[in-house]
């Protein structure tokens, strides 16, 4: 049993920007997201907890219509042959690689480790400038074709979903401040690694961006994040990339798709000297050993404990432990001794 998370790939700050610059889609989003994120919190006051129903780990893929709502009608599910439609057959390719890339690597049967269906819903809304995990599937919207498009074929987008699916069931990282940070870490975490391994790039041919083909020409920027330049990816990207810029403002659920940046740097950094698989195990397991309300200093004395363990078994590189000390002091993380 777990508390449900929701949470959606465009930041609002990002929104809130569009919007005042007269992009009536962004407006609406917006509007759209706080509704319907009132109307989950009276679901999770109603239940708190739940038992989710194992599956098999299927696919199933649902198109809204243009409606406001999920489940609406199922076009294509597990084995079925691709549709005329190409957005569910994207969707079905790459929530697929995703479930596929967690057991393969890691042997998690699913999103929850016990088999959950995979759930994507398409076309959701009109011109729906978002895409979002709500605690049990995946919900893409078109976009308005002005600034955002192509939610549910962005393999980034899926895996940053999907692996705040995966939080949400191993740790459980409460989201807001730090821990919240944490949980949209591990999300670009999953998301770059996912990316990364879909387009066959290795870390020097990888672009580190998050959201990069979401976004259109007009859009002012070339991604949502970039993990390997925090601060860079357009211009409402205000993320730090060092503790001496750390966000101490409400918005964003005080700052989790802002702080986020100081870890991503971090994991950046690692992948540099460790590599990219090394990493993702060491992180892996990390997340399964944290905590609802772990913050930073958390996150360093575990992923620290996490991979001398794993070097002691022969898993990973000798030269994990100071790699990640290194990379964390680099954004000003260090350990407290006490
Ligand atoms: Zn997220």
């Amino acid at each position: 049993m777990c508390t449900k998370h929701y949470c959606h790939i465009v930041p609002p700050y990002i929104l809130e920007a569009l919007a005042k610059r007269g992009n009536s889609s962004c407006k609406k989003a917006l509007n759209d997201s706080q509704r319907f994120l009132e109307r989950r919190r009276t679901v999770l006051n109603n239940l708190m907890v739940r038992e989710f129903e194992d599956g098999n780990g299927d696919r199933f893929i649902y198109d809204s219509q243009n409606k406001n709502e999920q489940r609406v009608a199922l076009v294509r599910q597990e084995g079925d042959d691709p549709t005329q439609d190409e957005t569910a057959n994207k969707a079905y390719e790459t929530s697929g690689f995703v479930r596929d890339y967690f057991k393969d690597t890691f042997g998690l049967d699913s999103i929850d480790g016990n088999g959950l269906d995979v759930i994507s819903n398409i076309h959701y809304g009109q011109a729906y400038n978002n895409a979002f995990w709500d605690g049990d599937e995946m919900t893409y919207g078109d976009g308005d074709g002005e600034e955002f498009t192509n939610f549910a074929s962005a393999i980034d987008v899926v895996a940053h979903e999907l692996a705040h699916g995966v939080t949400q069931f191993l740790s459980n990282l409460e989201y807001q401040s730090q821990p919240g940070a944490l949980n949209e870490h591990f999300s670009d975490v999953f998301g770059t690694i996912i990316k990364q391994k879909y387009l066959k790039q290795n870390i020097s041919e990888a672009d580190w961006l998050i959201g990069d083909s979401i976004v259109t020409e007009a859009f002012p920027g070339v991604a949502l994040r970039s993990m390997k330049a925090p601060g860079t990816a357009n211009e409402f990207d205000s993320q730090p990339d060092n503790m001496a810029d750390y966000y101490t403002g409400m918005s964003d659920n005080q700052g989790v798709h802002i702080n986020s940046g100081i870890p991503n740097k971090a994991f950046y950094l690692s992948c540099l000297e460790i590599g990219i698989d090394d990493c993702g195990l060491i992180w892996f397991e990390t997340l399964k050993a944290l905590f609802r309300t772990a913050d930073f200093n958390d996150m360093l004395d575990t992923i620290l404990r996490v991979a001398q363990e794993l070097t002691i078994a022969g898993k990973v590189s000798d030269s994990s432990v100071d790699a990640i000390t290194h990379s964390f002091a680099e954004v000003g993380l260090t350990q407290v001794m006490v």
